[in-house]
Formats: structure tokens, sequence, C-alpha cells
């Protein structure tokens, strides 16, 4: 084993310190397999509530008529996360496809847009108009923008409520994970809270998620604690590795059904849309999700625990709530940056030879740097890593198809780390 390991070029020292840190997070790994036995549960449920069949995994082309798959799995879905209605097609470009057609789909001409949690992931930042220079923006459309930061890493639900005095805010944006920010993810109980108090005051107002890296870490979604839609990726924790491509909006019937209107086009909505890859791939990931987002979630407490034991600062610390897959580590210099993402990147399963470089990424401002050794390029329920190029140099950590391959790839990010001194 040791042997082994030091093949990869792992040193005894380091590995001693990793048996500390796998000793640190057993205590925790508890809540994660209880959330990993009740979601498969549901998930089989809804397989057998719908009749998944051999059937639905054929193909299909054109129009997408009658596409008992792609119909079936927007009712697995629907049933699964607790809504009435889901809109889940591998035709959707990325995680940022579906929640910008889940803000156009809500919002008109004169409205404005209240983001709840802060400033929104960096790639939403351009759709809202608040970043860069581009066409079609909400901006563009004339649709305002408030936000509300947080407050001490909490949601500041006081600034909230003042904030929708505004008549003209007819729409709420929950950022659930943490994106690129040194802050906690949202709790599903504190994301019900917020809501509650939100339609206490104006029962009107739409509550949209973005739900990206939180499905299956907790055992309900925030459509069940009171948002009304949400919308996120199938390269992320929906996919369970398997999904190729793709994203889901998923929440109130009639606001999905806006949401398809102006994802493919008012009329057709939910109706069309072939299968062109067989939707078979999207129903075993799916049913693999809960399982590989526990993998992941191990990864991140290991990873956290480890940085942890070797003196930096780690967000979330092994011991507090998670609700999402991240785990960031204040690296604190842009050369332990770039090392810790070589490090993961050459033991990862893919693309191990490539050595990862800063580079402007479309939709994001400042230049970032990715790791992604993936089977499906660039998927971050696949271990992972991303970090924006700016002080104060923190890594963000996600994914892993399989806790030994992930701990293999964080210890590789972590030798190379030490290795630089
Ligand atoms: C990944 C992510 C998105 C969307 O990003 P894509 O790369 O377009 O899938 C949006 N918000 C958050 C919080 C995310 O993690």
């Amino acid at each position: 084993m040791m042997n082994a390991f030091e093949s990869f070029g792992i040193s005894p020292r380091l590995l001693e310190t990793a048996e500390k840190a796998e000793e640190k997070i057993t205590p925790h790994l508890k809540k994660t397999e209880q959330a990993e036995q009740e979601n498969q549960l549901k998930v089989l449920a809804a397989f057998k509530n719908n009749r998944v069949s051999d059937f639905h995994f054929a193909p299909t082309s054109g129009y997408g008529y009658d596409d008992s798959g792609r119909d079936t799995l927007d009712r697995v879905y629907a049933e699964v996360f607790g809504c009435e209605s889901a809109f889940v097609r591998q035709g959707m470009v990325s995680g940022t496809h579906a929640i910008a057609s889940m803000l156009f789909g809500v919002l008109r001409p004169g409205d404005a847009l209240l983001a709840a949690t802060g400033s929104p992931y960096d790639t939403l930042r351009s759709v809202i108009g608040i970043e860069g220079s581009h066409p079609g923006t909400l901006r563009e459309f004339n649709i305002g923008y408030r936000q509300v930061d947080l407050k001490e890493g909490r949601v500041d639900i006081d600034g909230i409520l003042d904030a929708l005095d505004e008549k003209c805010v007819k729409a709420v944006l929950v950022q659930r994970s943490r994106g690129y920010e040194w802050r906690l993810s949202l709790s599903i109980s504190q994301i019900e809270e917020l809501c509650s108090k939100i339609k206490a005051k104006r029962p009107d107002v739409i509550i949209m998620v973005d739900n990206c890296y939180g499905e299956f870490v907790e055992t309900r979604e925030p459509v069940s604690a009171g948002a009304d839609v949400m919308a996120g990726s199938l390269i992320k924790n929906p996919g369970g590795g398997l999904a190729p491509s793709g994203g889901y909006i998923a929440g109130r019937a009639d606001i999905v059904g806006m949401c398809a209107a102006r994802a493919i086009s008012p009329g057709i909505e939910l109706e069309c849309g072939a299968s062109l890859v067989s939707p078979k791939i999207f129903f075993q990931g799916f049913f693999m999700a809960p399982h590989i987002v526990a993998q992941s979630l191990k990864s991140a407490l290991f990873c956290g625990a480890l940085f942890e034991e070797l003196g930096y600062q780690v967000s979330p610390r092994p011991s507090q709530p998670r609700s999402d897959i991240i785990q960031a580590v204040r690296l604190g210099s842009a050369e332990k940056v770039v090392a810790f993402c070589r490090g993961l990147q050459s033991a990862s399963p893919v693309d191990s030879f490539v050595s990862p470089t800063p580079s402007p990424m479309p939709g994001y401002e400042s230049e970032v740097i990715m790791a992604a050794g993936t089977f499906v390029q660039g998927a971050s329920i696949e271990i992972s890593a991303d970090a924006p190029m700016r002080p104060p140099f923190d890594v963000y950590m996600q994914g892993g198809l399989t806790y030994p391959s992930a701990k293999a790839a964080i210890l590789s990010a972590a030798q190379n780390v030490l290795d630089l001194k």
C-alpha cells in the first residue's frame, strides 16, 4: 500500500498525515451515509412509481414528439426533488444555460431581480449584465438588479426584507452553493427559513435557487423547502458522473413551463426535444447520483482534514455542516494554487500528462485555472479543482467518482504544494 502511493510520488510523511486526516473525518461520515441511503431509496421509489423500463432507453430524432424516455426522466426528477414538474434536457449546454433560462423565463421588462446571497456565480454576472459587455443580458431587456450581500457569511434577512419593499422586485435568486466564495453553503433549513420570511412579506415574489453542487447532499432539495423553482447542471451532482451533458429546471409546473418557453419556444415548452443520446445514461446517472455525491463528500472531507493538518485554513472545516460538495483551501499564493491543480491533474484518469495553466474563460472575468482530468469534459462531479487567480488565492476542489481515486488525486495535489518549499 505504502509502496503503491510512493510510486505516485507521495512521501511517507504525507501518508502519515493522511492517516490522521482519515481518523479525523470518521465521525463525520455517518451523516453522509445516512443521507445517501435515504436519497437512494427516494430515487429507487421514483423509478418504480414511474415504471422505468428498457423501452425508455431508446434514442429519438427530429422533434422528439412522444419521447417517453425524456418525459419519464422529467417525472422521475420531479418526484425525487419534490417538485410538480421538471424539465431535464441533454441539450442544455451547462448549468449557466439552465439558470439563464430560469431567469429569463421568470422575469419581464420592468421587473427587478434581487440576489439574496451576495454576488451570484461568475458566469451569471455576465447573464445579468453586471459584468462584462455581452449582448442579450437581463439588463439589455430592461430588467433591474438589486443585491443584498451576506453579512458575516450569513444571509442578511433584514436587508432582503427591506429590499422587497420595492415593488419592481419580482424574483429572488438564492445560491445554495458557495461558488467561488469563502462562505458556507446554505443549508436546506436556512433556505426554508429564508423562503418563509420572503413569502410572508411578498407572497407574489418568485424564489429561484441556483442548486448547482447541492443535489443529494442533504435529503431535501430547495423546492420542498419553499422555493418556487431551481436549476442545475447534469455534469455535476444529478448526472451521477455518467450524464455526458445537460441541465435541469424543476419546480412549480407553471413556472417550469415559463422557463421551458424561454429555453425552447413558447408553444413547444416541454413537448419537444429529441433524445439524441440514449436516455439510459441519464437514468443510470441519476440512479448513481446519491452514491457518487456521497463519495464526493467523503473526498471533500478528506481534503479539508488533510490541509487543515498541514496548517492551512479550510472551508468548510471537517466539523462544519455541508450543503454542497465543494471544499475550499486557502493556499495563499498563485504558485501554490498552480501546484495544487497540477498535482491533482497528474493523478487523474484522463489527461494526466496535461499541465493546467491559468487562462481567461468564457463567462469568467478573472483568469481561472482548472484541473479536470475527467471522462466528461469539465465535469466537476469528477475530481476537479478550480481557482480564480486572485488573492487570497483559494482553491476549490470538488467531486470524486470513487473515494480511493479522489484520495490519490488530493494527496498528489498536497505533495506538489509541499514540494514547492
Ligand atoms: C457550476 C455552477 C454554475 C453553472 O456553471 P456551468 O459551468 O455553466 O455549469 C452556477 N452556479 C454555481 C454555484 C455553480 O457551481
